[in-house]
This record gives C-alpha cells, sequence and structure tokens, in this order.
C-alpha cells in the first residue's frame, strides 16, 4: 500500500535540497500508481521495458516515465515512443542503439550514463574511465536523437554510511567535473530509499524512491 504521509515526508525533504523526486513503481499496480499520482507526483520509475510499456498504455499519458532497469537493446523498441528519461546506459552500443530507436520515433531522447560506484560487482555501469571516454565520444561526435543530461549512480547496500558518502562525493566530483566539459550535464541522479538523505547532502539533483512510497515488494 503506497504511504502518503511518507511520501509527504520525502517530497519536502528533497524539495528542501531543490532535488527531483521519482517515485519507484516497478512490481507495483497501476492502481497503486493512480494512487500516488493522484498526490501530485508525476515522474515515476520503472526497470523493464515490457512493464513500463503496459502501465505507459494503461495510465494517463501525461506521467513522466524514467527507464532505471539494465536496458537490453532489443527492448529500446518498447519505450522508445513515450519514455521521458533512460538513466542507466553504460555503453557508446547502447547509447547507438536508444540513438536508432528515437530516431525512427522522431524524437530526441534524454540519457543518464550510469556510472559504477559500488564495489559490488553485480551492479552495471560506466567506470570512471569508461564514463570519461564516453563523455569526449559524445562531446566530439553528438548523436543526432540523444542527449546526455547527466549521471547515475547507485551505492553499494550497506550500513557503512561513511562508505555511501565516500561513494557519492565520488560521484559528485566527477560529475562536477565533467559539467566543463559537457554543459548539456545537469542531473545528478543518485539516492533511493535506503540512502536517499545521504545522497541529497552530497549533491544529488534526483533521488529514485521505491519502497518508502509504495511499501515493500
Ligand atoms: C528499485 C530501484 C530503486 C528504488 O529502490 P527502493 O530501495 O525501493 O527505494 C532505485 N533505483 C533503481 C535503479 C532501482 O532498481
Amino acid at each position: 500500500m503506497p504511504d502518503k504521509k511518507n511520501y509527504e515526508a520525502i517530497l519536502k525533504t528533497v524539495a528542501s535540497y531543490q532535488s527531483q523526486l521519482v517515485a519507484v513503481s516497478k512490481t507495483k499496480s497501476e492502481n497503486e500508481i493512480r494512487e500516488v499520482l493522484s498526490w501530485g507526483q508525476n515522474d515515476f520509475g520503472e526497470n523493464y521495458a515490457q512493464e513500463l510499456a503496459a502501465k505507459q498504455q494503461a495510465l494517463p499519458h501525461s506521467l513522466r516515465w524514467h527507464f532505471i532497469g539494465h536496458l537490453q537493446s532489443n527492448k529500446i523498441k518498447f519505450i522508445a515512443p513515450f519514455v521521458h528519461l533512460v538513466q542507466t546506459v553504460d555503453s557508446l552500443s547502447l547509447l547507438q542503439a536508444v540513438n536508432r530507436q528515437a530516431a525512427k520515433c522522431n524524437r530526441v531522447i534524454s540519457c543518464l550514463l550510469q556510472v559504477h560506484i559500488a564495489d559490488e560487482e553485480t551492479k552495471t555501469g560506466l567506470g570512471y574511465e569508461e564514463a570519461r571516454k564516453l563523455i569526449a565520444e559524445v562531446h566530439a561526435n553528438p548523436p543526432t536523437h540523444i542527449e546526455i543530461n547527466g549521471l547515475m549512480g547507485m551505492a553499494t547496500l550497506t550500513d557503512d554510511v561513511s562508505k555511501i558518502r565516500k561513494e557519492f562525493s565520488g560521484l559528485y566530483r566527477f560529475f562536477s567535473e565533467m559539467q566543463k566539459v559537457q554543459p548539456s550535464l545537469h542531473v545528478l541522479s543518485m539516492g533511493m530509499t535506503s540512502d536517499y538523505r545521504i545522497a541529497l547532502d552530497e549533491g544529488s539533483t534526483m533521488v529514485r524512491i521505491g519502497s518508502a512510497i509504495f511499501g515493500e515488494r
């Protein structure tokens, strides 16, 4: 069950940092999303392309959908016609594939580059050097139907606050450095239910929060 009190408290905190809130609705029903939508929330995040496409069809088209999962090239077509922000571009080949699908839809799709900041092997994303190279590449050869608007990162799942803080502050430093090269970078997406306060302290401009709003999955 979505929790309105929690939602309002989170929104207040996020707004006090002039950051943006993406409500992560993966696995949640259309009715649960409608409820959160009725509280004024308009940005939602999903991590499976087909689940996202089905929900987009069923829900008001004014809603802004963020893709936050691992994106497979052959699934881009399901979300390209409407997606608001693809937060998880982590290779040049994926970037080119999104660009091709965006061109087919006659759209420019906003994307974030996902940077690997956790020490867990399982989490996807570009290393700092790979991200630097990709940004240089995009700067030299701007894709026609993609705009790189910023960076996204996920910290290690740990209770060690100083470790999480270090990972987020490292990404913030890199973001600030890259903004000088590529001024289109203005979104820094970091922070989820367990660590969004730390992320906000460390310069996040967008948090992605699921369970604290929608309840446990
Ligand atoms: C699921 C998910 C979230 C939200 O996680 P919660 O812990 O439920 O807030 C945020 N970001 C990504 C990439 C996710 O997959």
